[in-house]
């Protein structure tokens, strides 16, 4: 597996773990205050799921898909990366 490969396969966990660190019930119901602007909610929940050491490479992927931040992340490139896997089964 890959390090892309081995994002991907996380990525419906860190998607749920994510919601639930930044309060929502939801996206519907995201509260955008309990985002501080950074990645740090994100990282950590990608700690213990992929190696830290690729934990740089999978936020640069979140940026390049509009994730600049927690709700980004969560609204916009867990979504996109989600609906890419399903498009392209491997
Ligand atoms: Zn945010």
């Amino acid at each position: 597996m890959d390090r892309d490969e081995r994002l991907m396969s996380v990525l419906d966990e860190v998607k749920d773990d994510l919601a639930k660190r930044l309060g929502a019930d939801g996206v519907q119901s995201l509260g955008v205050s309990a985002c501080d602007h950074s990645h740090r909610r994100t990282a950590d929940v990608l700690h213990g799921r992929i190696p830290p050491a690729e934990i740089p490479h999978a936020l640069h992927q979140f940026e390049q898909l509009g994730g600049y931040c927690d709700c980004e992340v969560l609204l916009n490139a867990l979504p996109t990366l989600l609906a890419q896997e399903n498009e392209d089964p491997s």
